[in-house]
């Protein structure tokens, strides 16, 4: 070939290459949603997560499985740097449980679910209905040696101000208003209790604690609108220090190596189920997209963390390990955002939690994304809350943000009916197709459209977003 012609070559690449950066990232969306909709093993690797190992919670034999399986297949999709990242937790071990309630002269059985670090006890006493278990909730009320009765969510007619917070704050104020025990009432319908964890520091709480059915709830509350009701709770439960691993894949970038965009997911389930919507979805989103990203042999200026994080149910130990170990390798400065996948399916758009500097950019981004697939709405949200791996991310003033998912109508939330049957392959695909591609657009995106907060930033941030009230009574609130 003559020089001329590889001179020409060379000036037609390089203009495709950074003439029209749109074109490009149109053409990349292209590639992305083809690769997807006709290879994606989102579908069959969900199927056999939850089907093949069940449950999977931190630090039990399945999980152990499931961070090799995870690890292999990152392997398998072309990452030459894949590693875990092990760490120790006070792992919670459910035994036995039965709740009997007097409604009505006799004592009645109430399918319950203990929540998660509930100790062992046996209590026989009266039931207060406590609301929505919030601080409002208790105004003139004496729930000392009393089994309190809470909503998990915000009851209907609640005032629209109100906000509601995690069931461990819920747990933990019960407990400081001298309660003996809680019943804690599913928001979600479906006649299934659910479960969850409790605990703020990590170890039992101090009252035996269970979850009934949203149905079973609306019942009792109305029978104890009328007479006196007693409950006789029995739970036997043990916990006990644990090992698991989130598991890491790193993507270089080409040009900002040290800059990196973390995409994570939780790989651990509860006990009671396989957990397909929460959090398999994510998880095999994370794997999918990274398969993606090898199979289109994909470029980006940031590197990419890939992340399957574990114990995320317990108490988010794998997010805050991540975190901690970032700082320990000097690699925490690098951390530009944080993508968090947990329960993904039906992706409609972003939830930016607050960070309004992210907006234009993924609203443009958006757009884009909706040239090659009408049907993305590309909808912008702003929710901050800290109930996912995400959070120890947002305790650094690191951008985080979530995908926009509908998935209102499978009331399985951590209840013994999130199995792998009601999941499709679409519902899938659609999250790793939209998901893939934002992530690919901030990777490579000559600037960042928002940056990490100060420490001052951060303090205002959380009391901007009504997150200041749930910290203090943690004992996490470090600002002041
Ligand atoms: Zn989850």
């Amino acid at each position: 070939m003559k020089w001329r012609s590889l001179l020409s070559i060379f000036f037609l690449t390089s203009l495709l290459g950074c003439e029209n950066p749109r074109l490009h990232l149109l053409n990349v969306f292209k590639s992305i949603d083809l690769e997807v909709r006709y290879n994606s093993r989102a579908y069959p690797l969900l199927q056999d997560i939850c089907g093949r190992y069940g449950p999977r919670m931190a630090g039990t034999e399945a999980g152990t499985r499931v961070e090799e399986l995870a690890s292999l297949l990152f392997r398998s999709y072309g990452f030459d740097n894949v590693f875990f990242q092990p760490f120790t937790f006070n792992q919670w071990q459910r035994g036995s449980v039965r709740l009997r309630i007097d409604t009505s002269g006799t004592f009645t059985d109430f399918p319950a679910l203990a929540l998660a670090y509930t100790p062992t006890g046996n209590i026989n006493a009266p039931i207060v209905d406590a609301g929505n278990g919030l601080p409002e909730d208790y105004k003139n009320m004496n729930v000392t040696g009393k089994i309190v009765l809470i909503h998990l969510g915000l009851l209907p007619g609640t005032p629209e101000n109100v906000r509601n917070t995690h069931r461990a704050q819920k747990l933990s104020l019960a407990i400081a208003q001298g309660a003996a025990g809680c019943i804690a009432v599913n928001p979600i319908p479906g006649d299934l209790p659910t479960t969850g964890t409790a605990t703020l520091d990590g170890g039992m709480i101090k009252i035996p604690a269970v979850s009934i059915s949203y149905e079973r709830g609306m019942q009792l509350k109305q029978s104890l609108s009328k007479r006196r009701c007693t409950a006789v709770l029995f739970t036997e439960n043990s916990s006990g220090p644990a090992m698991a691993r989130n598991v890491v894949a790193r993507f270089e970038g080409y040009e900002f190596p040290a800059e990196t965009i973390v995409v994570g997911a939780h790989l651990d389930s509860w006990d009671i189920s396989p957990g397909a919507l929460d959090n398999a979805s994510g998880a095999v989103s994370v794997l999918d997209m990274a398969r993606t990203f090898k199979a289109l042999n994909l470029k980006t200026r940031r590197s990419i963390d890939f992340v399957l994080f574990m114990a995320e149910e317990a108490g988010h130990y794998g997010s805050e390990l991540y975190v901690r170990e970032a700082r320990h390798n000097n690699r925490l400065e690098g951390i530009r955002y944080m993508f968090n996948l947990d329960m993904t399916v039906n992706t409609y758009g972003f939830n930016l939690m607050g960070r309004y500097e992210s907006e234009d950019f993924f609203r443009e981004t958006g757009a884009t994304i909706h040239r090659t697939d009408s049907s993305f709405s590309n909808t912008i949200a702003h929710f901050s809350y800290l109930g996912s791996d995400h959070a120890p991310f947002l305790f650094e003033g690191i951008p985080t943000f979530t995908p926009l998912c509908r998935y209102e109508e499978y009331h399985t939330y951590h209840t013994s009916a999130d199995t792998q049957e009601y999941i499709t392959a679409p519902m899938l695909t659609d999250n790793v197709r939209i998901s893939a591609m934002i992530l690919y657009a901030l990777a490579n995106t000559p600037e960042l459209p928002a940056t990490r907060f100060t420490d001052e930033q951060i303090r205002q941030y959380l009391i901007d977003n009504q997150l200041q009230e749930e910290l203090v009574i943690s004992g996490d609130w470090k600002w002041d």
